[in-house]
């Protein structure tokens, strides 16, 4: 399986190497060709501001969000700020494809990041050891959204849409590769749909 990682900046690297862990083929995506011929995407955490401004002078926009508009696609951290439809910000380039309402800063700089074990729908075994780094929360979804992780208080930090995947937090920064297994098998299905 060859899985897109937006590499314009943030945590790409982390990502690919748990992509080549798990047998799929990761390919760094710089420019829009680079977008041919994959079968999904990750879009990783770092600055949703950078990614936006940088995916503008790419000419990435629109060419990532026809891709996400049907292929699998899972933003982590700014990279759900970059999927979501409501950020509550008029003027921040972003893709605008995943029906949920994120607010970007929602832990404010008192808590700027944060370790917590979440268990995850769809994931055995034990819960998800999440990391949060100055991350989003997830405060509103449409019916069709399935709310795969919250918090003990139940603010949403995982979601699921159809073929897009969102976390506030970032498994990539882990040694548990469950997470992006659970993707490929997003794919997997995906492909055979098709
Ligand atoms: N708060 C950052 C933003 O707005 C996201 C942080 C992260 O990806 N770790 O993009």
């Amino acid at each position: 399986m060859k899985i897109g990682v937006l590499a314009l900046q943030g945590a790409f690297i982390e990502h690919e190497k748990m992509l080549r862990h798990l047998g799929a083929d990761p390919v760094q995506v710089r420019l829009p060709e680079h977008l041919e011929g994959l079968d999904g995407l990750i879009i990783p955490g770092g600055e949703s501001t950078t990614i936006g401004k940088l995916a503008t002078s790419y000419g990435l926009i629109e060419p990532l969000r026809a891709f996400a508009q049907q292929h699998p696609t899972w933003g982590t951290c700014a990279g759900l700020i970059f999927l979501a439809k409501d950020i509550g910000i008029e003027d921040q380039p972003i893709l605008g494809v995943m029906d949920v309402k994120v607010n970007r800063n929602a832990f404010g700089r008192q808590v700027d990041s944060f370790e917590v074990d979440i268990p995850i729908k769809g994931l055995e075994g034990e819960p998800f050891h999440a990391v949060f780094i100055r991350a989003p929360l997830v405060e509103a979804v449409q019916a069709d959204t399935d709310v795969i992780g919250t918090l003990a208080d139940g603010r949403i930090v995982a979601v699921r849409q159809r073929h897009l995947l969102g976390t506030a937090f970032h498994p990539e920064l882990t040694n548990d590769p469950r997470f992006h297994q659970l993707f490929l098998d997003l794919v997997a299905k995906s492909n055979e749909s098709l």
